[in-house]
């Protein structure tokens, strides 16, 4: 439960955490630290240097933005759930930001951090994969925005390159219908399956947390919707091109049923 030996630096702006990566390809960006930490204690991350970005409070805000809100990667999951603009313009982005973890995880982990990790088991992604959110990362040779669709690539992998910082999310308004139905045993717990269902662009944009190596459309579900079909036989097909992990709290067929079961509410609350 000890980490490794690390140095430790506070970036004084963005441009100087980049520059701190830059010089050291083993360093890690500490943000809220609830996610890095943890895997620290027990040895699955090592980096030799954290680049601490917790006091750049420039990266810390909820703001309209054309059609669109931007949200900075340093905003917490409290501010998040609590944004006026959000419950007004995006409110499955503040309902979901109230389901993670437990007050005192929601005050300090940042929504820049839960995206950045990547981890198919969290909530957030899921919902920016549903919304076909946008990412931007500031690196060494300028800015770049990446659909949320190409962002998560694979087990706590994005496509974020190490001497990357990602600063912005940026959400478009989703009002017309929404749901975000979590699973789990316990009121705290993560999800066991998690379902974003968002009525977009004429149809509904459904995805998947924890059935996966990352968090996953459920296109399957969408093209029966396309085509006709009825919530309850749409959602038949939301396990396909699903691979749930077994544990614990559930086998993967388990979890395979489970998630036809939420795509099923989801969606009738979102369409209905
Ligand atoms: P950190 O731990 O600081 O960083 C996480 C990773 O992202 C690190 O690799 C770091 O280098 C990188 N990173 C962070 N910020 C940036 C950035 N701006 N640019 C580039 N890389 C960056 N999450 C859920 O979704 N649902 C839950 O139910 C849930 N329950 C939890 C319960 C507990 C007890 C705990 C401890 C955590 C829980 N979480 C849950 C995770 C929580 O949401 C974390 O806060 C979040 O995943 C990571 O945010 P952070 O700011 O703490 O990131």
């Amino acid at each position: 439960m000890i980490p490794a030996a690390f140095e430790y630096a506070r970036a004084e702006s963005v441009e100087d955490a980049i520059r701190l990566l830059g010089d050291d390809p083993e360093a890690k960006i500490l943000a809220g630290g609830h996610s890095l930490l943890p895997l620290m204690k027990v040895r699955f991350a090592q980096p030799s240097l954290l680049v601490d970005i917790g006091r750049l409070s420039d990266l810390s805000y909820i703001r309209e933005d054309g059609d669109r809100v931007a949200i900075g990667a340093l905003t917490r999951h409290h501010d998040v759930e609590h944004s006026d603009i959000l419950h007004e313009l995006c409110p499955i982005v503040s309902y979901t930001a109230g389901t993670i973890g437990d007050p005192q995880v929601r005050h300090v982990g940042t929504i820049g951090g839960s995206v950045a990790h990547a981890d198919a088991a969290s909530d957030m992604p899921t919902v920016l994969l549903a919304l076909d959110a946008e990412i931007v990362a500031q690196g060494p040779n300028g800015t770049r925005t990446i659909p949320a669709g190409a962002f998560f690539v694979g087990l706590f992998t994005s496509a974020l390159e190490p001497d990357e910082v990602l600063t912005e999310i940026r959400i478009p308004r989703a009002t017309a219908g929404w749901s975000y139905q979590k699973f789990h045993r316990r009121a705290q717990d993560w999800a066991m399956v998690g379902v974003a269902a968002v009525r977009m662009n004429g149809g509904a944009h459904v995805a998947l947390t924890n059935v996966g190596d990352r968090p996953l459309r459920a296109s399957a579900v969408e093209r029966a919707l396309v085509g006709g079909a009825a919530p309850a036989s749409g959602a038949a097909s939301a396990a396909e091109g699903t691979a749930p992990p077994s544990d614990t709290f559930g086998s993967a067929e388990y979890r395979k049923e489970l998630s036809k079961v939420l795509v099923r509410r989801a969606l009738e609350d979102t369409l209905g």
